[in-house]
C-alpha cells in the first residue's frame, strides 16, 4: 500500500494543494483513507496528520473504514424522495440483507444515502463507483444486485445512454439531458472560439468594458455584477487565478450539468477570456465529484482546446497564456460558496472566510482571483462574440440576457429550460405543465417557497432571484413533513460547523420542524423558529447559514394555515418545581441551601 500512495503523491508533484486529488485517489484505489495512508500522505507531503485528517473527515465520499466493492450512494433529496426513493432504498436493503449505513459482511457492496446528485430530473438516482444510475425502480435495483454478484464492472450494467454526448464514448452514461427550450445566449449555435478571438483583438480593459455593458450578473443566485468584479481583480498586481464554480450543489438543480455535457467548450473559451480580462494565466474547474462521469469527456474536451491553439502557450498566436486543469470536489454543499471552494481547490476542508479581503483581492493560493459561475462563463463568450449590447437587449432592466432554469417536481415536463428573464411563476408552471401546485420553491432550499397567491412573481434579479432550481409541489403532498423537514436535515448536514449559530440553529429549527410533525408543538414554537430563523441569518459567516433558515421562515409566513392545523393552542404545563429541587439536592450532598432575597 505505501509504495501505491507515495506513487500517487509523486504524480501530483508532492504539492499539498492537490491534497484532494491524492484523498480522491487513495479513497478509489483502497475504498478509503485508513489510518495508515493519512500518516504516509502526511509523511510524503511534509504537512501534519492532523492536516490531512481534518480535509479527509470534511468531504461526504471520503471515508475512514472501507465502502464496499459496489458503493451505492442513493440520493434522498426532496424530488428523489418525491419520485419514489423509499421502495428504492427498500430494494436495495432487501437484496442485499443489510441497512443503509451498512456494507455487507463479504464487503461486496455498502448502502449510503447522500444528498442531491443533480439528477432532480430523472430521480430517483443513486451513484456507484462514480456511474450514475437514473429512474431507479425495484426492477433496475434487482438488476444492478444481480450485475453485482455476477462480478460486473459498474460501467457495464448501464446498457442504454442518454442523450446528446452522453452516449459519447468518453461519458457513456444513462443520463438524459432534458433540454425542453433553448434560448438565444447558452444554447444558440455558438462557433469555438469566436468570442475570444474578439477578446484578444481588443485591450483587456475594453473587454471587461464589454461585460460590463452586457450589464451580466452572476449566475450562481447572488447576481453579483461580473464586469465589476473582474474589473476590482484588474487592478490587483501579480499572479492571479480564474476558478469556474461547478459545484452546484442546491437540491433541484442541475442545470452546469447538461452545460458541461453540452457546451464545454463554451465553458472553456469563457475562463480564458476572464484570464485575459483580469491578467490571469492559470484557471480552475472546480466540479462537484457527482459528476466524475463527465471527468474524461471534460479533459478530452480541454485537449482539443489545446490542440486547436485556444489555450496554452501564445493563444491564437496572440501571446497570451491560460492553462485550465479540472479539480474534483469530494461531497460538501457549502463549496459552492467560493471562499469554501478556494479552500478546497488549495486541498483543505471547505470552510468559507471571512470578507474582506475578498476573492477579487486575496482568492487561490492568497492571490487575486475571480469566481463565476458555469453558466456565467458560457455567456461570457457568446457576449464578446454578439456584443454587450446585445446581450443586454436581452431580458429585464436590471436582469439582462436569459436563465437557465432547472425544473423538477410534480410536473410533466421535469428539465433544462433558457428562458427570457422576466417570465412569471405561472408562466414556468404552464410551460412545464404543472398542474395541482401547491408550492414553487425557487432557488432551492436556502430561496423561498411561494404559495399559489404568488405565482404572478417574476423570475428575475429585482423579483425572484435565483441560480436556477424549481422544484414543483404538487396539492398531495406534506409540505412540512415531505419537504420543510427533508430541506432542515440537509442543512443541519451541510453545516460546516465553524459558527456556533449555524452549527446549532440548523439543528434546533429541524428538532422544531420534527416537533410541528409528531403534533407536539404549541403556537410559541412557532414564534420561537421564526426568532431562531433570525437569528441564524443575522449571526452567521456565509451564505448557508443566512439562508438556511428560509425553508422554514418562509413556509410559515406563506402557509400558516398548515402549521396551525398542526400545533396546539395550549402552553405547557409543567409540574417540575425548581425550588423543591434544589432542597432535595442540598439535603443529598449535606449543604445548607442558599436563601435569595
Ligand atoms: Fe460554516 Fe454555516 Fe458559518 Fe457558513 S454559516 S461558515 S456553513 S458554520
Amino acid at each position: 500500500m505505501k509504495e501505491k500512495i507515495i506513487s500517487i503523491v509523486e504524480s501530483y508533484g508532492k504539492d499539498a494543494y492537490r491534497l484532494m486529488d491524492i484523498l480522491s485517489c487513495v479513497q478509489s484505489e483502497f475504498g478509503c483513507v485508513s489510518v495508515e495512508a493519512v500518516g504516509v500522505i502526511a509523511e510524503q507531503l511534509h504537512i501534519s496528520e492532523v492536516d490531512v485528517i481534518q480535509t479527509r473527515s470534511f468531504y461526504h465520499f471520503y471515508t475512514c473504514r472501507p465502502v464496499g466493492k459496489y458503493a451505492v450512494y442513493l440520493n434522498n433529496s426532496v424530488v428523489s424522495c418525491m419520485m419514489g426513493m423509499a421502495d428504492v432504498a427498500d430494494e436495495f436493503e432487501k437484496q442485499l440483507g443489510i441497512s443503509f449505513g451498512e456494507s455487507t459482511p463479504d464487503a461486496l457492496a455498502s448502502l449510503h444515502y447522500t444528498a442531491c446528485i443533480g439528477m432532480s430530473d430523472q430521480e430517483p438516482a443513486a451513484i456507484i463507483n462514480d456511474v450514475v444510475f437514473t429512474s431507479l425502480t425495484r426492477d433496475k435495483v434487482k438488476n444492478i444486485i444481480a450485475g453485482m454478484r455476477a462480478g460486473k464492472a459498474v460501467a457495464e450494467m448501464v446498457t442504454e445512454y442518454g442523450d446528446g454526448n452522453n452516449a459519447n464514448p468518453l461519458i457513456k452514461a444513462m443520463v438524459k439531458n432534458n433540454i425542453k427550450k433553448t434560448g438565444p445566449v447558452i444554447f444558440d449555435a455558438h462557433q469555438t472560439g469566436a468570442g475570444l478571438a474578439k477578446a484578444l483583438g481588443m485591450e483587456p480593459k475594453s473587454v471587461i468594458g464589454e461585460i460590463k455593458e452586457s450589464n451580466l450578473r452572476g449566475r450562481g443566485g447572488a447576481g453579483f455584477p461580473t464586469g465589476l468584479k473582474w474589473d476590482f481583480c484588474s487592478r490587483e498586481s501579480g499572479d492571479k487565478y480564474v476558478l469556474c464554480n461547478a459545484d452546484e450543489g442546491e437540491p433541484g438543480t442541475f442545470k452546469d450539468r447538461v452545460l458541461m455535457t453540452e457546451r464545454s467548450e463554451m465553458l472553456f473559451e469563457g475562463m480564458a477570456i476572464g484570464g485575459y480580462a483580469i491578467g490571469a494565466k492559470e484557471g480552475i474547474l472546480y466540479v462537484r465529484k457527482e459528476y466524475k462521469y463527465l471527468k474524461a469527456f471534460l479533459e478530452n474536451t480541454l485537449k482539443e482546446m489545446y490542440g486547436k491553439n485556444l489555450l496554452g502557450k501564445n493563444i491564437l498566436g496572440k501571446g497570451i497564456d491560460f492553462d485550465i486543469r479540472i479539480q474534483f470536489g469530494a461531497g460538501a454543499y457549502v463549496c459552492g460558496e467560493e471562499s469554501g471552494l478556494i479552500e478546497s481547490c488549495e486541498g483543505k476542508r471547505g470552510e468559507p472566510r471571512n470578507r474582506p479581503p475578498f476573492p477579487a483581492q486575496k482568492g487561490y493560493k492568497s492571490k487575486p482571483s475571480i469566481v463565476n459561475n458555469v453558466e456565467t462563463f458560457c455567456s461570457v463568450a457568446r457576449i464578446l462574440d454578439k456584443g454587450g449590447a446585445w446581450h443586454n437587449a436581452l431580458g429585464t432592466k436590471e436582469s439582462s440576457g436569459t436563465k437557465v432554469i432547472s425544473v423538477s417536481g410534480d410536473c410533466k415536463a421535469p428539465g433544462i429550460y433558457e428562458i427570457q428573464w422576466g417570465m412569471s411563476i405561472q408562466e414556468m408552471l404552464d410551460m412545464v405543465g404543472a398542474e395541482d401546485v401547491q408550492a414553487v420553491q425557487v432557488a432551492g432550499p436556502s430561496g423561498i417557497c411561494l404559495p399559489p397567491s404568488q405565482f404572478d412573481r417574476k423570475i428575475a434579479l429585482e423579483d425572484l432571484p435565483t441560480g436556477g432550481s424549481m422544484i414543483v409541489i404538487g396539492k398531495k403532498r406534506d409540505l412540512i413533513k415531505d419537504v420543510v423537514l427533508n430541506f432542515m436535515d440537509f442543512f443541519a448536514d451541510e453545516s460546516c460547523g465553524s459558527c456556533v449559530t449555524c452549527r446549532s440553529f440548523n439543528m434546533i429549527l429541524k428538532k422544531a420542524i420534527e416537533k410541528v410533525v409528531e403534533g407536539n408543538a404549541i403556537k410559541k414554537d412557532l414564534e420561537n423558529m421564526l426568532a431562531w430563523s433570525e437569528i441564524l441569518r443575522k449571526t452567521t459567516r456565509c451564505g448557508l447559514g443566512q439562508t438556511s433558515s428560509n425553508p422554514v421562515a418562509t413556509t410559515i409566513s406563506n402557509f400558516r394555515e398548515l402549521y396551525d392545523a398542526r400545533v396546539h393552542d395550549q402552553d405547557y404545563h409543567s409540574e417540575f418545581d425548581m425550588h423543591k429541587a434544589v432542597l432535595e439536592s442540598c439535603e443529598v450532598v449535606g449543604r445548607e441551601p442558599k436563601v435569595h432575597e
